[in-house]
């Protein structure tokens, strides 16, 4: 089996990579391949494997991802830096099990005119205004939903929905939901402004549009890196119809790992 790996900067990663590396080169079954791998493994945190994702988002649809984390407990990264030749087991015993999550497509169409650009993102795309209170139209589907104004609007997956959403109070969605949400950044809401206040969610067979009414610059990111600050015309988002795998050589449940994330130890005697 071929195998890429991915590792941010750090010193602790390297000396991961470079273990993970050796053992997969003595392997008789495991290669090393970086250009046309069926699995990435990637060794950092959460950001590192989100850039991993996005380094092999043209053959996604041929990849399954594993995390190994050197840093603090991450959401998509399962394995600990002290678990790699047990990782090397359970890669020389694969048998293509694994586990898929949406992903949220992107269409925008720039003021500018021209061919719409594309995007996918793993986490979420937030379309935010720097300066000035951001007002847009919303529409689901086609019908207008609500007119916004305030700092901006995220629009998650279901995996994402732990992470820069649950910020802005978005629910937290299990990922096995094929479904995609947004939330609002600090909207204004008084007798002159109205917005829903809330997070909403949308099915597969709906999207979002959301059309820029203020001459401001908005700022749009895809998993919180800046994909573009020309002038939009309108941001389109829906539930993609490709998804990304993750080799699940073992379970944690996923209400699970949200409680260990964000509660920690809960004492029932209490
Ligand atoms: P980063 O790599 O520094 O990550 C920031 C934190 O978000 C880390 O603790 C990471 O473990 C966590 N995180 C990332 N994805 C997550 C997920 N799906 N569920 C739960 N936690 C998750 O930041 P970055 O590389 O700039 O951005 C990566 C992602 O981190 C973004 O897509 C965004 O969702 C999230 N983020 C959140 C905040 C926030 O909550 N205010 C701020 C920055 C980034």
């Amino acid at each position: 089996m071929k195998i890429a790996i991915y590792s941010n900067l750090g010193e602790s990663s390297n000396i991961v990579a470079t273990s993970l590396k050796k053992k997969i080169e003595e392997s008789p079954d495991l290669s090393i391949d970086g250009l046309n791998p069926e699995i990435v493994i990637s060794v950092g945190g959460d950001g590192t494997l989100l850039s991993a994702f996005h380094h092999y988002q043209d053959i996604s649809d041929r990849i399954r991802l594993v995390g190994i984390h050197t840093g603090h407990l991450g959401f998509y990264t399962d394995w600990r830096d002290y678990e790699v030749a047990e990782l090397v087991d359970s890669l020389e015993h694969d048998n293509g099990q694994s586990v898929t999550y949406p992903l949220l497509d992107i269409r925008v169409n720039y003021v500018s005119g021209g061919p719409a650009d594309y995007g996918l993102a793993l986490n979420e795309s937030t379309l935010k205004q720097i300066s000035g209170s951001m007002v847009a139209d919303v529409y689901i589907k086609d019908t207008l939903f609500e007119s916004f104004r305030g700092d901006g609007l995220c629009v998650s997956t279901p995996s994402g929905s732990t992470a820069y959403n649950k910020s802005v109070g978005g629910a937290i969605i299990n990922p096995t939901l094929n479904a995609i949400q947004m939330a609002e950044i600090s909207s204004i809401n008084n007798r002159v402004f109205r917005t829903l206040g809330s997070p909403l969610i949308i099915s597969p067979d709906e999207w979002v549009k959301i059309v820029p009414k203020s001459s401001n610059r908005t700022i749009l990111t895809c998993d919180h890196q800046i994909i573009s600050n020309e002038a939009v015309e309108s941001v389109e988002y829906r539930i993609s119809k490709r998804r990304i795998a993750f080799a699940q050589y073992r379970h944690t449940q996923f209400w699970r790992r949200v409680s260990n994330s964000f509660i920690g130890k809960v004492n029932l005697d209490d």
